[in-house]
């Protein structure tokens, strides 16, 4: 019931789109950044290795205070939640970052809820069903979402990867290494993106999720949960602002060498892929 009303207020408070008359058009306006995902570097450099450089951590907290990414030389998952950067290093321990570290990819937002559904009542055996299910709930299907699912877990399975050092290999070789962990009954945040069809090769096409538990102990990108029950929020971006790298790697990355399939399996190798 409770979820119900709540989608009826989010579907109520829908823009309707319908074309303004060129005579009842505002005055133009300059292009502003509000409500904006903003994106440093494009998901498809970092899948051609391109993990130095990029802004320093205090860049990233300036664009956002929820979001994803990764540090320098891939050196773990990065989840950015109400204003802090958490590290979740490839030995299973979750430390605070240091700001002075730079994020070769990340994409942040200052999360503005926009709406909210209560999932009390709801279990999902798998990630995807979790993920088929608020497909359902969001209000649009092409503007990027910023996520926030305060949930109860069953069990939940985790990865990270190492550091890595030059000459960097391709991410999709780097996550054939990846270290897994699955941990049951904890509490926690799900952060999470989903990005629409059209992203192609800047972002995760669809969910992209990271987890942080509400002890701060636990951490890292998800590959597979199972959920007891949730409280979901989320924020509509209606912009997406890429800064693009100012590096050599990026000068020599050539996006007609990533495949959307590489990115895919990069960031959806659930279970079934990971090592035990
Ligand atoms: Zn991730």
């Amino acid at each position: 019931m409770n979820v119900a009303i709540t989608m009826f207020f989010a579907l109520g408070c829908a823009p309707t789109y319908e074309p303004v008359p060129a005579n009842q058009q505002s005055e133009p306006t300059q292009v502003t950044v509000e409500d904006a995902l903003v994106q440093f570097s494009l998901v498809a450099a970092l899948a051609a290795g391109d993990y130095s450089g990029g802004p320093s951590l205090r860049e990233v907290l300036a664009n956002g205070d929820f979001g994803i990414g990764t540090f320098s030389r891939l050196d773990g998952e990065m989840i950015v939640l109400d204003g802090t950067i958490y590290q979740a290093l490839a030995d299973g321990t979750l430390r605070t970052a240091d700001l002075n570290d730079t994020a070769p990819f990340a994409a942040v937002t200052f999360f503005a809820e926009d709406g909210h559904f209560d999932l009390a009542d709801e279990k999902f055996a798998t990630l995807t069903a979790l993920d088929e299910r608020i497909d359902e709930l969001l209000p649009h299907r092409n503007f990027p979402y910023a996520v926030r699912l305060e949930g109860d877990f069953a069990a939940i399975t985790l990865r990270s990867v190492p550091a890595q050092s030059p000459p960097f290999q391709p991410l999709v070789d780097v996550v054939a290494h990846q270290v897994t962990w699955q941990h049951q009954n904890v509490r926690g945040v799900l952060v999470g993106l989903r990005c629409p069809a059209w992203v192609g090769k800047l972002n995760v096409l669809g969910y992209h999720w990271h987890f942080l538990s509400d002890d701060r102990t636990l951490g890292g990108h998800v590959l597979a949960c199972e959920l007891r029950s949730a409280e979901l929020l989320y924020d509509e971006c209606t912009s997406l602002v890429i800064r693009l790298p100012q590096s050599r790697e990026f000068e020599e990355f050539d996006a007609s060498e990533i495949d959307d399939q590489d990115i895919d399996k990069i960031e959806r190798q659930r279970a079934s892929g990971a090592r035990p």
